[in-house]
């Protein structure tokens, strides 16, 4: 059918046309979903905003079952190719499908949503095209529970973070989202619906896990939870010593649970009065201002501020929060004095912390993303071995100057990582950092393509200088570059490739995979 679509599409220009025939394209495929060819425009953008490319259909499924039908009719079609688009938050057009069918994971979003209890722990299936932020509200309102393991950001989708990894401040102690579900249904390349966990189907579980979207389509996902915390302390504190941060970030992420905080980041921001870049992006409640006069002489271009939050029960008495939060945890630090932020919050509030100073001063950079203007965001994760060399080249040098938003920095275990997924690390050490630069391109600064081209230096830096990295959210345009990404992973990658989409039929946009014709 997708072949007929081909055909249709390619025979007939005309938007009348297009329109008289989709129920009779929609009946062949007998999807309950639904099918457009000619309002495609979502489809052929993403968050970066720098590409574009123009799809043949935009298919709203109504479940598991019409994307099997999809890939199935693709399959069968001597080339189409299909992405899932989760929320389009890529960045590199990983998500679009240039002259394919893109699959709009939105619309199942309400499907399959269950609480599921298993040996004594709680779970929650939810549609791969569900937002974390609906499972956030619905597990917490309804029931009391709150997945493990989050993104700072939760207008992303279940699918789309999985087929990455989804990391946030809860990581260090529960890992990324992706070790933290324990069954997936996907659709593969061939069209069939498997269920698969860890022991049925696993090479397809782990490999759907952190697969860039290269083995199956995700439909349905077991989160693990836990119960919500009423509230949530939040803290942050600045340092001016790079060596200091770090080592302070190090040990927390270390503690044993029940004596440290239930989240930390941290983030690099410039030392100087820029709204957006500088002191004033400190404060948790803009009331509560930045003593810039605490900064010692002896701070450089670039300051530090570690994030940390720790949940508690209303129930809980007030010594024994302050026992973990003051008492084991921040008088331990050697944070810069007087550079102190604490805010109670609901929980889940603070996992938009980084939102929350723009909502506070009118939502400008969510409004600005809101308006596709390009956000050439870029993520890395690098090696504890690196990170000074990383802090001294880029942030002290290159970006002593910010890029427009948050630039996130904070340590990881490896421990934490399951190695049998797809997802890639550095190669040494049990500590790696992720390093995030959220950037967003605004009328009085640098144009996109300066932006783009930084983030590459950034990268060749890295190279050149033989740090232990890889790319978060990877984008190459070479196979080459993608062997090297996955180094001695990659036969195992191509090996998953050939058993669950032997066609490249799948998530074209990420560039690994030619679609066999
Ligand atoms: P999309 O961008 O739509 O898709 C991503 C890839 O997954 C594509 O290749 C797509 O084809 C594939 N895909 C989508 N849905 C499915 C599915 N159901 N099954 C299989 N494959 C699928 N990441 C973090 O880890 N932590 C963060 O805190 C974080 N914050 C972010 C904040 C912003 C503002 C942005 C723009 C990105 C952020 N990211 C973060 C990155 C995010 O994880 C990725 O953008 C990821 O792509 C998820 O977004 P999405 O749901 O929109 O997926």
């Amino acid at each position: 059918m997708i072949a007929c679509l081909e055909r249709f599409i390619h025979e007939n220009d005309t938007e009348s046309r297009q329109d008289d025939d989709l129920p009779n394209i929609c009946q062949s495929l007998d999807l309950q979903g639904s099918i457009d060819c000619v309002a495609t425009g979502l489809a052929g953008k993403d968050f970066g905003g720098t590409y574009s490319f123009k799809p043949l259909a935009i298919i709203r499924p109504a479940g598991a079952d019409d994307v099997a039908r999809v890939v199935k009719a693709a399959y069968r079609s001597p080339s189409m190719t299909v992405a899932a688009r989760g929320n389009g938050h890529s960045i590199n057009g990983q998500a679009m499908a240039d002259g394919g069918v893109v699959i709009d994971m939105r619309s199942t979003a309400e499907n399959q949503f269950k609480i599921v209890r298993m040996n004594g722990e709680m779970f929650v299936d939810v549609s791969g095209g569900a937002l974390w932020e609906d499972v956030l509200i619905r597990c917490v309102s309804g029931f009391n529970l709150a997945p493990r393991s989050w993104t700072d950001y939760l207008g992303l989708t279940v699918g789309g973070t999985l087929s990455n990894a989804g990391v946030s401040g809860q990581a260090f102690r529960y890992g990324p989202q992706s070790s933290n579900v324990s069954e997936l249904d996907v659709v593969t390349g061939k069209g069939d619906i498997l269920t698969c966990s860890e022991r049925e189907n696993s090479e397809l579980f782990f490999g759907a896990l952190g697969g860039l979207g290269q083995f199956g389509i995700i439909t349905r996902a077991r989160v693990k939870l836990q119960r919500a915390p009423d509230m949530v302390r939040w803290i942050r504190v600045v340092y001016s010593e790079f060596e200091e941060f770090t080592r302070d970030a190090e040990w927390l992420v270390t503690l044993p649970e029940g004596k440290s905080f239930d989240y930390v980041e941290g983030f690099v921001f410039v030392n100087s009065d820029d709204p957006v870049n500088g002191w004033p992006s400190v404060p948790l409640d803009p009331d509560q201002g930045f003593d810039q006069t605490a900064i010692p002489p002896t701070a450089g271009s670039v300051l530090y501020c570690l994030e940390v939050a720790l949940h508690y029960q209303n129930s809980d008495h007030p010594s024994a929060v302050d026992t973990v939060s003051i008492g084991a945890g921040c008088e331990e630090l050697a944070w810069t004095a007087g550079i102190y932020q604490r805010f109670e919050v609901p929980n889940g509030r603070h996992l938009r912390g980084i939102f929350i100073p723009c909502e506070a001063s009118g939502g400008t950079r969510q409004s600005q993303w809101d308006m596709g203007l390009s956000s050439p965001l870029a993520q890395h994760v690098i090696s504890k071995r690196d990170i000074a060399d990383f802090d001294r080249m880029v942030f002290k040098r290159l970006l002593k100057e910010g890029v427009g938003g948050p630039m996130l920095m904070y340590p990881l275990l490896r421990s934490k990582w399951d190695n049998r997924t797809s997802v890639m690390i550095p190669a040494e050490g049990e500590i790696f950092y992720i390093v995030a630069l959220l950037r967003f391109t605004h009328s009085k600064g640098p144009c996109v393509e300066k932006l783009v081209s930084q983030n590459q230096e950034i990268v060749q830096l890295c190279v050149n200088k033989g740090f232990d990295f890889k790319l978060y959210l990877p984008h190459y345009h070479s196979q080459d570059d993608w062997k090297r990404h996955f180094g001695n992973q990659w036969s195992r990658f191509v090996d998953r490739k050939a058993s669950f989409d032997p066609m490249a039929i799948l998530a074209p946009g990420q560039k690994i995979f030619k679609r066999i014709i």
